[in-house]
């Protein structure tokens, strides 16, 4: 037990820091200069998209998706947790400067705890962010739920781990699970009616029939059909709407939380997106890896849509912004239908400006900062979901059928975004040399890549995606296609990257075709780090915002608000 003295030491510590304690469930409410500081990690952005295109009655369906959206809002912060909504009412009546610092915190993160720093809770007297949210009865605990679980079967058991269905205490005491079209059946209600409202309005069929399904699955409570209907979708505007990830739910992964994406479809993306869709068998056929591994007939992709998030709400607009989503989960509608990847490329293009240029303009040499572009960023992205679909998956060791997968265990998803990554750069060289993307993409493609590396890895290399990046970039600087200069800033040789590229995606597609997991290890071992000079580099990143909050300035225009 530390002094009161010491304590109140630490405390102040913390609330500079703005970081909470390891273990003590007690941490220093930040000040107003302190959520302020905190909430600036964030860097406001006007977020729209060109809706000149669409007629009258389109427009209003859109409209009236989004204004669907909003009911999605309020959803996500009371199944976030049950105190959320008086608490936003409390805040609001308070128009302090803190006051207001702390609900645009609170907006920003859901409710009043920061999902930037661990659930630290920036408002006084909440308690730390229940495990549990608002999907098992208030005190209840996780053994008896688990319990109880346990103690189910047939299609009670699959209701009550279902994504959509709370658990509650029952008359007698005992538990119970409750249909989201229950236990939500007012809000809802009004969700679906705003989205047969947009059905009416919308002449393309397949819009049509994913907002007359979606309303019903509100009220039904069966979302296949209108997961299925989304798959299908195939108009300009692309909205996802209802309950699909599960990551609120911190006791079993179960419950879905309601979220909401409106876009609008870039069709200039689009038509770049099938361009390269058209090349995908080409590369294979010129992987740098031997003959017999190359796939003569490469399957068919999962579809990828290019849209301009126009709003987006609940779980979708809480904490660091979404830039691309796959959906759905329902494995029954994956199996029939596979899944569908949507990319926000205005978002991207956001984050781009906000947080990558200023990067760039710290981590890389100044000759190298001027060629870095959003064009460069935003093809790789798509580079990089395409070619997950090329390269060694089904393989053969040591006379046995299997897949990379299976070979390759925990160290696959690692390996494979890393593979995803400079495979994806090799391909776009491949397309600069066949003359499908214009030459100047030679000039700024390893430079954003090579800025953009800083930004993966900040965000930790703890997940697949940050160990990927520090394994490419330490890998390409010891083969001397990046290079340090004295002052710590990095920058590309432009005589050595390309083979640099070529020879790392070559090490990395030879140990998928191979199965090998011991090489896999060794390599993420020896390279998933962070060296000296790229800490250094991080370590002057501090002022440079983590994402962006955006201002959906064309919803705004379409409400008349
Ligand atoms: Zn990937």
């Amino acid at each position: 037990m530390p002094s009161p003295r010491s304590l109140l030491a630490v405390l102040a510590t913390l609330a500079l820091a703005f970081v909470p304690p390891a273990a003590a469930g007690e941490h220093a409410i930040p000040d107003e200069a302190g959520l302020r500081a905190a909430t600036a990690r964030f860097a406001p952005v006007d977020l729209g998209a060109d809706i000149s295109t669409l007629p009258e009655n389109e427009r209003r369906a859109l409209a009236k998706t989004i204004e669907a959206s909003r009911v999605m809002d309020a959803l996500f912060l009371r199944q976030v947790w049950a105190g959320n909504e008086p608490l936003l009412l409390e805040l609001l009546g308070d128009d302090s400067g803190l006051g207001q610092a702390r609900v645009h915190a609170f907006v920003l993160n859901k409710g009043p705890w920061s999902r930037l720093d661990h659930d630290a809770a920036f408002v006084p007297g909440v308690p730390p962010k229940p495990e549990a949210a608002n999907f098992y009865p208030a005190g209840a605990t996780k053994d008896e739920v688990a319990g109880w679980l346990e103690s189910l079967s047939g299609d009670e058991r699959e209701a009550a781990v279902g994504f959509f269905t709370t658990i509650r205490r029952g008359p007698g005491g005992g538990f119970v699970a409750v249909p989201y079209s229950v236990e939500y059946q007012g809000e809802l209600a009004q969700a679906a009616a705003l989205l047969r409202e947009a059905a009416a309005a919308t002449t393309q069929p397949t819009l049509k029939a994913y907002l007359e399904k979606r309303a019903a699955a509100f009220g039904s409570n069966d979302y296949f059909d209108s997961d299925m209907a989304w798959m299908e979708l195939d108009a300009s505007i692309e909205p996802t709407i209802g309950p699909y990830e599960t990551y609120e739910d911190l006791w079993f992964g179960y419950k879905a939380a309601f979220e909401s994406f409106i876009g609008v479809r870039d069709e200039a993306e689009t038509q770049k997106l099938e361009r390269f869709t058209g090349e995908l068998q080409w590369l294979e056929d010129r992987l740098p890896i031997k003959a017999e591994w190359r796939n003569p007939k490469i399957g068919a992709l999962a579809p990828i849509r290019v849209v301009d998030l126009v709003f987006s709400a609940g779980d979708g607009n809480s904490g660091v912004q979404t830039a691309a989503y796959n959906l759905p989960n329902d494995e029954r509608v994956v199996s029939q239908k596979g899944s569908k990847r949507v990319m926000l490329k205005n978002t991207q293009e956001a984050k781009f400006n906000t947080v990558l240029v200023p990067i760039s303009r710290v981590a890389l040499a100044p000759a190298d900062q001027a060629t870095i572009s959003f064009d460069a960023f935003f093809t790789h992205i798509l580079m990089h979901e395409l070619v997950h679909g090329i390269g060694p998956q089904t393989i053969t060791v040591e006379g046995r059928e299997t897949t990379v997968r299976e070979a390759l265990k925990e160290v696959r998803a690692p390996l494979e975004e890393a593979k995803a990554d400079i495979c994806g750069l090799w391909a776009m060289q491949q397309l600069v040399d066949k003359g499908v993307l214009d030459e100047s993409f030679e000039r700024t493609m390893y430079t954003t890549f090579l800025a953009s590396s800083f930004r993966s890895i900040r965000f930790g290399i703890n997940e697949a995606h940050g160990r990927g990046q520090a394994l490419q970039l330490n890998d390409l600087l010891d083969r001397g296609g990046f290079r340090v200069n004295p002052d710590g800033t990095f920058w590309v040789d432009e005589a050595k990257i390309k083979d640099a590229v070529t020879a790392l995606t070559a090490e990395l597609l030879t140990i998928q075709a191979e199965g090998d997991y011991d090489g896999a290890k060794a390599i993420l071992d020896r390279l998933a780090v962070i060296r000296p000079e790229t800490q250094r580099v991080l370590d002057r990143l501090e002022d440079v915002p983590v994402d962006i909050e955006p201002r959906f300035v064309t919803a705004e225009e379409l409400s008349g608000r």
